[in-house]
């Protein structure tokens, strides 16, 4: 015999709407649709041009070669830049300094 007490769901009553507090969400978690791989942008291989040449040294009083890794300040280009690598570049900020103490190369422009 079934009884009917389950309709008797309790209600929870009339009670009253809650006053909504000014409870921020819960920060949501930066879950952003994560662009992994597929850079649009086709990046140029940059390499190294003194390998490429294989310089063994780079020669300050050539201020042509040195001229495209300085800004027109004077400043050396970063290698991330240039794509020079870690050995060249050393050389390079050494022969620009020399040819910066030769007057083939503008210093730094101090601000
Ligand atoms: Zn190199």
């Amino acid at each position: 015999m079934a009884e009917e007490n389950a309709q008797q769901q309790s209600y929870g009553g009339g009670g009253g709407q809650r006053s909504s507090g000014p409870g921020g969400g819960p920060g949501g978690r930066p879950g952003g649709p994560a662009k992994r791989g597929k850079r649009n942008f086709v990046r140029k291989k940059k390499v190294c041009r003194f390998c490429v040449d294989k310089a063994d040294f780079i020669d300050y009083k050539k201020a042509e070669i040195l001229a495209p890794f300085i800004q027109e300040r004077g400043k050396i280009l970063p290698r991330r830049m240039t794509g020079t690598c870690a050995r060249h570049q050393r050389w390079l900020t050494v022969a620009i300094k020399r040819a910066q103490n030769i007057a083939l190369l503008p210093f730094a422009a101090e601000l």
